[in-house]
């Protein structure tokens, strides 16, 4: 197997990157399905407002590709197993451009600046430093990642350029 920096290391930060934003769905839909939950236990059941909670949590449901009503128990099973699926493909992917999977812990991974080491939480698509330092979010989380494997999990900036992200629909 080759060695990861050596070859197009850009090739798989975007493969990582789409991933990690695969990942953020995932999690993103189980953290609004939660919301609405706690919304409908503080409604009346049936009135009004719970029936639009419910119509919005249905709405959902089927996005995330859900069965019916499961167990707790099964549900956490199914959430922790999306994940493990999500590692599983991004194994195959790596292994079919020959590239190995070096796991990391993602901690802080996205907060910290790799060029001064601050650490701030972003929203929206950019991460902005107060040192100058700027980059599409995905893009600066999966360079973090990769500088952790490089670096012996330490964050800093790599020793290459990285290309632009070229997006498939403008939004
Ligand atoms: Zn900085």
């Amino acid at each position: 197997m080759r060695k990861l920096p050596k070859e197009r290391p850009e090739k798989c930060l975007t493969e990582i990157a789409k991933n990690i934003r695969l990942w953020n769905l995932v999690e993103k839909n189980n953290k609004k399905l939660a919301e609405l939950q706690r919304k409908m236990s503080k409604c009346q059941k049936y009135s009004r407002q719970w029936k639009r909670y419910n119509r919005a949590k249905q709405y959902l449901l089927s996005k995330s590709k859900r069965k019916k009503k499961r167990s707790r128990c099964h549900n956490q099973r199914m959430s922790q197993w999306q994940v493990g699926k999500v590692k599983k493909y991004l194994t195959y992917k790596l292994k079919a451009e020959g590239i190995m999977l070096h796991k990391r812990e993602e901690r802080y991974t996205l907060q910290t600046c790799p060029v001064c080491g601050a650490k701030k939480n972003v929203r929206g698509r950019m991460y902005c430093c107060s040192c100058g330092y700027t980059q599409h979010r995905d893009i600066h989380g999966a360079a973090n990642l990769l500088s952790k494997v490089l670096y012996e999990n330490r964050i800093q900036s790599l020793p290459f350029e990285i290309q632009k992200p070229t997006y498939l629909r403008i939004a």
